[in-house]
């Protein structure tokens, strides 16, 4: 008997995913992974203050203006943006480390990051989660309760500049129903993990 063997791919998949803070990004990405195996990820680096229940190393790497152009002047960061004013970037030793290892790994980063991702890995998934309304986004963002009114409005501006770039990425994911837009996203990870071309294909018994 010859049979495939799934899922053995021979290079993790980079995933990027985008959309305007507070559409929940890390929500549903927390809900996603952990039924998906053999994925992580990446802990970014950022020159933002931490907000209260925040922690180094869990949810960044919080750094210096001076640390962090010290790593992008040493090539530490893969890809790096300022965003909000503030700086935010991507380790390049531990993703790549990943990737080698046959792990996927997802970046939730802005639309400027994505790009320059996508120049650098042109295989790489870019996927938008987009908000159901505007009012909804705003709600979301009000219920976090981690800004104030200026940093709000500064990031709902942000919002509506990275929705016209909804064409550059190859899914949209609209996150109304939080159940819905976990089950989208696991099916695009699994399908692309299915792609012949992501697969060693190795017929055993051949
Ligand atoms: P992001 O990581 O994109 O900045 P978060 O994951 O922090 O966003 O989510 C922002 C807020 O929106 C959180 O309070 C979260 O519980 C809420 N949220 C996320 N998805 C949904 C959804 N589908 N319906 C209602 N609220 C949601
Ligand atoms: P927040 O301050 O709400 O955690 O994140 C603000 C924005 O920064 C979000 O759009 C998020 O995706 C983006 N971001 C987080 N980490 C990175 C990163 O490493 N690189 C880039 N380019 N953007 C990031």
């Amino acid at each position: 008997m010859t049979q495939p063997t799934p899922d053995a791919h021979p290079h993790g998949i980079l995933f990027v995913l985008s959309g305007p803070s507070g559409v929940g990004k890390d929500t549903v990405l927390r809900r996603a992974l952990p039924k998906l195996g053999r994925i992580r990820t990446s802990i970014s680096v950022t020159t933002r203050a931490p907000r209260p229940r925040e922690a180094f190393g869990v949810d960044y790497f919080f750094v210096t203006r001076d640390e962090f152009l010290a790593m992008q002047a040493k090539g530490d960061l893969l890809e790096h943006a300022l965003v909000h004013d503030n700086f935010y970037g991507t380790p390049r030793g531990w993703l790549l480390e990943q990737l080698q290892q046959g792990i996927d790994v997802v970046l939730a980063i802005d639309v400027q990051g994505a790009l320059q991702v996508r120049r650098l890995y042109p295989e790489a998934v870019l996927i938008f989660l987009a908000p159901p309304s505007w009012d909804e986004l705003t709600r979301r963002l009000r219920g976090r309760a981690t800004e104030d009114e200026a940093t709000m409005q500064r990031r709902l501006e942000n919002a509506r500049q990275e929705l016209s770039r909804v064409d550059e990425y190859n899914y949209l994911i609209v996150n109304d129903n939080l159940h819905e837009a976990t089950e989208r996203l696991r099916a695009i990870v699994l399908a692309e993990r299915s792609r012949p071309c992501r697969q060693e294909h190795r017929l055993q018994g051949t």
